[in-house]
């Protein structure tokens, strides 16, 4: 008899809501993981950062179990063709996990507990990737917030500290069994990028110096945890806790990661329309070839084109960059946010269908948003303020002195507000 934990986007022991209750079943724990078919298929073809990280935070988390006698049971199918394996072979009394917030994956977790309910299994989730989530966090309306200010005020009103407290688990309440080998990349259709595994924890002084180094790119100012909160290999309760010691303004940005999740899953229509439905009716140029242009950093701003330059090759953009890049695509080119978003998500390692559709809507002015749509940031000014000594731009574009924009800021400018005001209607 035993209990499942499925790891999923919470790939570490320590600190793992889901993890803990399973290890509290009373049954021994065989810890599962599935290179999920549908969610590789969409990658970028065998060199995909986000599949080779992954994989090896697997081999290490499999590694540390083995020394206590366990490891993961790690395979390439769907969720369900692999708890159906495991079936034939143990008495699986329970599957246990954590809670996810967007339709996709909240769809296949209703198709595993249908499947498991048929079973006789118990289905058991839990809540480990935020702080507060779904109603706990509601306006006094007792609907969801859709301004992030009023939510981040509810948000830190209702925060104590058992809200961040960490859990500690005891490894050795796993099955004594040792599953087979963690397969290789190259068997699930993979090859090695070069990704690394670090930073894997908030580094106390890196926080405190946040408020004043994270506007600039080519400082190295900001945490650089995106991809560990991601896939859940640092915990979001030990975060909140170092940025309460030691940045509010950094508390605020791990807020706007739970506030864009917590508004896909209230409005999971956003994750294809804009928030703001009077929008829908903007007439977007979407030329084709100033696409192409954008996606490889051919603009001849060379603020947006060192952004393009940094996300093509390292799957990372400093995020004063992402919004100067999506700003021009929506703004100065007037092509459909939905574009650029579908290519921030091929090429972003910390992808996040909440925080990219958020943030991509509100640059787009569409959004979850108080102001209107007439921010249209000057790329050349931006270039100024935030990397006056042009250290970012000449690291990732040389040569970008005699490059000629392929628009006049002033023109599109123009043009954008046009366009917009023709769209919207006020409501
Ligand atoms: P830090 O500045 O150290 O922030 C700490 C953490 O807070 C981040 O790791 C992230 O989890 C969260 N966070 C910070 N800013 C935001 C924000 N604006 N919205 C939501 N969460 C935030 N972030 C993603 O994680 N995935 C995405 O797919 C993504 N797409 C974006 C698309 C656009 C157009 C823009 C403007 C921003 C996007 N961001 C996205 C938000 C932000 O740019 C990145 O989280 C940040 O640059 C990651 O670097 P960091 O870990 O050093 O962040």
């Amino acid at each position: 008899e035993v209990s499942i934990f499925w790891f999923r986007r919470d790939l570490r022991i320590q600190d793992n809501r889901g993890l803990h209750a399973a290890l509290a079943s009373g049954y021994p724990v065989l810890p599962v993981f599935v290179f999920d078919r549908e969610l590789t298929r969409g990658t970028d073809g065998p060199f995909d950062r986000r599949v080779d990280y992954v994989h090896q935070v697997i081999k290490c988390l499999d590694a540390r179990l083995r020394e206590h006698g366990s490891g993961i049971f790690a395979e390439p199918g769907t969720p369900v063709a692999v708890f159906q394996k495991l079936c034939e072979k143990y008495d699986i009394k329970a599957v246990f996990c954590n809670r996810e917030y967007e339709p996709t994956a909240i769809a296949r977790d209703e198709m595993v507990r249908k499947w498991a309910v048929e079973k006789g299994i118990a289905f058991h989730d839990e809540k480990d990737h935020v702080i507060f989530e779904r109603d706990e966090v509601m306006s006094q309306g007792n609907t969801p917030y859709s301004v992030f200010s009023a939510y981040a005020r509810t948000w830190k009103s209702r925060l104590s500290q058992a809200d961040y407290q960490e859990l500690r688990s005891p490894v050795d309440r796993f099955f004594g069994f040792v599953p087979p080998p963690v397969p290789s990349l190259r068997d699930i259709g993979f090859e090695k990028t070069g990704i690394s595994l670090q930073p894997l924890e908030p580094e106390p002084g890196r926080i405190a110096n946040y408020a004043q180094c994270r506007d600039y790119p080519a400082v190295d100012g900001t945490s650089r945890l995106s991809v560990a909160l991601r896939f859940g290999t640092v915990s979001v309760r030990r975060c909140v806790a170092v940025a309460i010691r030691y940045s509010e303004t950094w508390l605020n940005e791990l807020i706007w990661r739970e506030f864009f999740m917590q508004v896909l899953y209230h409005f999971p229509r956003v994750e294809r329309e804009c928030f703001k439905p009077a929008y829908e009716s903007i007439r977007w140029r979407n030329n084709e070839a100033e696409f192409e242009q954008w996606c490889e950093g051919r603009t001849g701003y060379a603020l947006v084109d060192a952004g393009m330059a940094e996300l093509n090759e390292t799957g990372y953009m400093h995020n004063r960059v992402r919004m100067v890049t999506a700003s021009f695509l929506t703004k100065h080119l007037l092509i459909d946010w939905r574009w650029g978003e579908a290519y921030f998500a091929q090429k972003l390692t910390d992808y996040e269908r909440s925080s990219n559709v958020g943030n991509w809507q509100w640059v787009a002015g569409c959004g979850c948003d108080a102001a209107p749509y007439f921010r249209v940031f000057n790329p050349a000014e931006q270039m100024k303020k935030f990397d006056r000594e042009l250290m970012y731009v000449r690291r990732w574009n040389p040569g970008f002195e005699i490059k000629k924009p392929m628009v006049d800021h002033e023109f599109a400018r123009k043009r954008a507000l046009e366009v917009y005001r023709a769209g919207v209607q006020w409501y």
